[in-house]
């Protein structure tokens, strides 16, 4: 698989489809922007672009979780993981399971999703990432709120709250909104317990974040998050007392989320209003919009929010003294609870499921790769030994010299391109060198003579080894004298070698017998005179060469 990169000129579809796909997701189209960066993922995956579809699938997460989608977001996310792993990428992965625990929070995946989170948190203390570490913080507050435990939700807030300084406009805004909406719960919790000090001291802090919060949102022209920032400066201001700025920012903010399709704000904008109509004793208003608040959570599918309106009803109506209904919608909520509890575990295994099958996936390449690589070192490995083997069949192991089946090999080529003069040539009275010196000395002397022989001759020509201390030369010569003349060369050159360097004392001839072979046919017999001159030369007194 070859990897390009986003930015990589040679797939610029990729990089310009998820660039258009971020846009549209900066402007809170999340419907296109998912769209677009699905085409991206596709694409990159189709070129086998891994770092391209990462990026893609991280886009796709991101945008898929804000429609309600949270199980295409997981899955998103976790094959994003999967290519970000492969590529070695450890900020990337860490990045992408922050993205992950939210979709895991919003279908009440709560382990799983400090389980991401904690992996992230290992990633981001290793790499010592301050922005890293300020997502992960940032998100574990609000899977920690969404668990209910606000003091927990608040502490890690407030630490990535500390670290927002010098972020981009985007981290900003997420974490001023975070500590704001997380400020709702918490001033509730603190007036519950009576300590109405500390409670009004969060809402003061909180109501200076979300203005900041909503001034960012509206210099990014962002509708999602000028409509959240919204929504939650008027439960703030409820909170505070002025319950009418209240019901009007919170209408303002749900009309944005109707405009821009964000269906789980407007039920949350509804179901606020709802809230707001009960502080003020507005019962009947109040029930009538919680009816309408539960049938947009319906309608977006968002379980977890139909639940706490279910119970919000069954408040109202025991306010009001209708028991019956106040019951019935009690019922209602554990229902749902039930329901919802199934559908986490159901969910559960579905993603076991496709866990499953990415280990799968997994497996395989990894299985593929080993294979690869074995079919590699195998192909090497026959290949040197076939290289090995060819050259023990052909080559002299001593001397480096062609060896005799060689030499049979390539005579008959030599001579189809014309006259060819073999020689013989055998070390005189070698036995005695042998007996005198020892072996190993007798071997290095084979070992000169053949380079003597070598560097005698044309490059055209052969010498080879042909038996124990016998050499066969075979030369294109211009006729009988020139390869008399060649063999009279070499016979000299091994006398004339400084032998006394090896050993003192030592001294070596060679005798040479030589004769034409007009061609292919001509060969053996050719061979067999040679044989017998060279006979003639040890018999006439060795050291010499002899000829037809
Ligand atoms: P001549 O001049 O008549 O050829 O006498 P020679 O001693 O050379 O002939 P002979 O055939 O009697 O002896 C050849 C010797 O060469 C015998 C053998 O031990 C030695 N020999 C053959 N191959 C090798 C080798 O690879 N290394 C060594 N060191 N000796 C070898
Ligand atoms: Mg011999
Ligand atoms: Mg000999």
């Amino acid at each position: 698989m070859t990897t390009v990169n986003t930015a990589d000129s040679d797939s610029p579809p990729v990089a310009a489809l998820l660039e258009r796909a971020e846009e549209r997701r900066l402007a809170g189209d999340y419907l296109a922007g998912g769209e677009l960066a699905q085409q991206a993922a596709d694409l990159a995956a189709a070129i086998g672009d891994a770092a391209g579809e990462a990026a893609a699938l991280r886009s796709v997460a991101n945008q898929l979780m804000r429609l309600g989608r949270q199980e295409e977001a997981i899955a998103a996310c976790r094959r994003a993981a999967m290519m970000l792993e492969g590529l070695d990428d450890p900020a990337g992965l860490c990045d992408v399971l922050t993205v992950q625990a939210m979709p895991l929070m919003d279908l009440g995946m709560h382990d799983e999703a400090l389980g991401v989170l904690a992996t992230a948190r290992e990633i981001a203390q290793r790499l010592g990432d301050r922005e890293l570490l300020y997502w992960v913080h940032n998100r574990t507050g609000v899977v920690h709120g969404s668990m209910g435990d606000r003091e927990l939700s608040t502490a890690c807030l407030m630490q990535a709250l500390g670290m927002a300084d010098g972020m981009n406009a985007e981290a900003r805004f997420c974490i001023l909104n975070n500590v704001s909406d997380n400020a709702v719960y918490e001033v509730t919790r603190l007036r519950g317990r009576g300590d109405t000090e500390a409670a009004d001291r969060v809402l003061t802090g909180a109501l200076g974040h979300v203005v900041e919060a909503l001034t960012l949102a509206r210099e990014a022209r962002h509708p999602f998050r000028e409509a959240l920032s919204l929504d939650n400066h008027g439960m703030l201001l409820a909170l505070a007392g002025d319950l009418d700025g209240a019901f009007r920012l919170i209408e303002e903010s749900r009309r944005i989320a109707v405009e821009a399709g964000y269906r789980s704000l407007e039920s949350a904008a509804l179901q606020h209003q709802a809230r707001v109509r009960l502080m003020r004793g507005d019962h009947a208003e109040a029930i009538e919009g919680l009816l309408l608040a539960l049938d947009r959570a319906h309608r977006a599918g968002e379980k977890p929010m139909a639940m706490e309106i279910f119970r919000e009803l069954s408040e109202a109506h025991e306010r009001i003294g209708d028991f019956m209904a106040a019951l019935a919608y009690y019922r209602d909520f554990h229902d749902l609870e039930r329901e919802l509890h199934n559908e986490v575990a159901a969910a559960r295994a579905r993603m076991a499921a496709h866990h499953f099958e990415l280990d799968n996936v997994r497996l395989e390449a990894e299985n593929a790769r080993l294979e690869a690589e074995l079919h590699r070192a195998r192909s090497a490995e026959l290949a040197a030994d076939n290289l090995l083997w060819q050259r023990q069949a052909t080559e002299d192991a001593l001397t480096g010299l062609p060896n005799r089946r060689s030499a049979d090999d390539r005579l008959p080529k030599m001579a189809a391109d014309g006259p060819v003069w073999v020689a013989l040539a055998d070390v005189d009275h070698f036995k005695r060198v042998n007996d005198r010196y020892g072996h190993p000395v007798g071997d290095e002397v084979l070992r000169r003579i053949a380079r003597i022989l070598l560097d005698g001759i044309e490059p055209a020509d052969l010498v080879a080894r042909f038996g124990g201390e016998e050499f066969l030369l075979a030369v294109h010569g211009s006729g009988a004298e020139d390869a008399r003349a060649q063999c009279e060369l070499l016979r000299a050159a091994v006398a004339a070698y400084p032998w006394g360097s090896i050993e003192p004392g030592l001294s070596v001839t060679i005798s040479i017998g030589l004769a034409e072979a007009a061609g292919p046919d001509a060969l053996a017999g050719a061979l067999n005179r040679a044989d017998q001159r060279l006979y003639d030369a040890k018999r006439q007194g060795r050291n010499r060469v002899h000829g037809d």
